[in-house]
């Protein structure tokens, strides 16, 4: 048991990113309580059970990257963890590639000359980007251009980044590149196109790596990270309360006090770990925020998700773990079965079908069902009859949209809330970023860190 004379430190929000800043807080010997709306911990790593079977909110699948935080994970999860092979495809002008695209796929899957130009432009790219000579532009489009030459951009991503997104790349700041995109190197694709005349011997490169690459799963899905995390922080002496909003955050000078109805902290002088919509936290400020603060986090916006939740009467629709597509109402679907997931009844199957979409149009009502069923049959999955059970599940968060000009914006928020000696605002929703699982985890172990060494809680 934490001797109560130890720091305390507040968490709002039990997502792997909070959750992991709970198991590094205890190991630092603090008091940690945890916040969260939610009736189950996990934010978008959660699993949803409907009807008999897990679902999860977009399959998510750990990667062990972090040796450190793999190794707790895989403690935590034990003999509920299971290693699979990564066998992720894109669909593309009717075939079906690996993803992320390799180099030859692209040699493979454009017309000549098509081709020739893309081939070009990546070239000139490459030698630009080698020579210096490149200037980053400021939107999307001028950086997918620079990144990969205008033929291959309007070939492969300007479409599909507008459907995904709703917003045009021209719209989008070069930044959702940087964070987003996968790089692919010109020298890449020309070493494939070598290797394919048979001039250079196969390579065993990183594309290589990423190819064979192991990700971790259960057979309920994603659900057990979330669920074992909380449960051994629990056992340590953590509190988690959920069905528990933070609807107020009180602050007074340089220190947040308190949440909800509870002005001052019970564990006084409490350090604050916040993984809750930045935008949320600072609607949530009393007194409030100033008026340009405000409006600057009204201009941070998130673009929401709605999963088609599926139990397929088949025993497979798909080879891959998922599959990308491009010009369907979805833009991914998961069948994780092929993952290990068990289903009920055995000779069943889920499919986890993801659309990006707004909070109250057609496909966050469910009214979508059926133009996504007929994809799925034009896509060769599953007919409309196969499809025994349907759920939908919501994201309102699911990915900070990089509208041009938002860095501005986002400075004037972190600059404001860097005033709170107290406060570290963090995780996806907290700090307005993209991390994997993992990458979440180590921003919450090392904000909790941050707070607890500085001698403020
Ligand atoms: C479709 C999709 C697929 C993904 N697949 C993978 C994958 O395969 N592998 C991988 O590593 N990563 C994947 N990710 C990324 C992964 O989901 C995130 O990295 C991770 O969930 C971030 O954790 P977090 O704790 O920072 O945020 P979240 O998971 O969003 O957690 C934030 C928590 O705060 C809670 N909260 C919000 N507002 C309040 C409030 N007012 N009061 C109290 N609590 C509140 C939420 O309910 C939530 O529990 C995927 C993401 C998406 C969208």
């Amino acid at each position: 048991m934490t001797p109560s004379s130890a720091p305390h430190l507040t968490i709002l929000g039990a997502g792997p990113c909070g959750l992991y800043a709970a198991h590094t807080a205890l190991e630092l010997g603090a008091q940690v309580s945890v916040w969260e709306k939610q009736s189950q911990p996990g934010g978008l790593a959660a699993g949803h059970q409907r009807g008999g079977n897990w679902y999860d909110l977009g399959v998510h699948m750990l990667h062990a990257f972090d040796e450190e935080i793999f190794a707790t994970c895989a403690r935590v999860i034990g003999e509920e963890r299971i290693e699979v092979p990564l066998k992720s495809h894109i669909k593309w002008h009717g075939k079906l590639y690996h993803y992320p695209l390799r180099g030859r796929d692209i040699l493979a899957g454009i017309p000549p000359f098509t081709l020739i130009r893309c081939l070009t432009g990546l070239l000139l790219a490459e030698i630009e980007s080698r020579w210096g000579r490149r200037t980053p532009g400021p939107d999307a489009e001028s950086a997918l251009c620079e990144l990969y030459g205008p033929a291959l951009y309007e070939f492969f991503f300007e479409e599909f980044t507008h459907r995904y997104w709703g917003i045009h790349p021209r719209d989008l700041s070069a930044e959702f590149v940087r964070r987003k995109m996968p790089r692919l190197s010109a020298v890449d694709v020309f070493k494939n196109l070598l290797e394919k005349l048979r001039l250079t011997a196969p390579r065993d490169s990183s594309e290589g790596a990423l190819r064979f690459e192991t990700l971790h799963y259960s057979t309920t899905g994603a659900e057990a990270l979330p669920r074992k995390l909380a449960q051994s922080v629990h056992e340590r002496g953590a509190e988690i309360h959920l069905d528990s909003t933070i609807e107020t955050i009180h602050h007074k000078g340089s220190r947040i006090t308190g949440i909800n109805d509870m002005p001052a902290s019970p564990h006084e002088n409490s350090a604050f770990l916040s993984t809750i919509p930045l935008t949320r936290f600072i609607q949530a400020l009393k007194p409030a925020a100033p008026d340009h603060v405000l409006k600057a986090a009204e201009q941070l916006r998130f673009k929401p998700m709605t999963v088609y939740a599926l139990l397929v009467n088949k025993p497979r629709c798909m080879d891959a773990l998922y599959t990308y597509y491009r010009d369907r109402i979805f833009h991914r679907v998961g069948e994780p079965k092929n993952a290990g997931l068990l289903v009920t009844p055995g000779d069943h199957t889920t499919l986890i079908v993801e659309t990006t979409c707004e909070i109250g149009d057609a496909k966050w009502k469910g009214d979508a069902l059926a133009e996504i069923l007929g994809d799925l049959e034009a896509e060769g999955l599953c007919n409309a009859g196969d499809v025994v059970e349907h759920h939908l599940l919501h994201a309102s968060h699911a990915y900070p949209v990089f509208a041009e000009g938002f860095e501005a914006h986002l400075q004037i928020v972190l600059d404001y809330l860097s005033q709170f000696e107290n406060l570290r605002s963090t995780g996806r929703q907290g700090a307005f970023t993209y991390p994997n699982m993992h990458s979440a985890m180590r921003m919450g172990a090392d904000a909790a860190t941050s707070l607890l060494s500085s001698g403020c809680a």
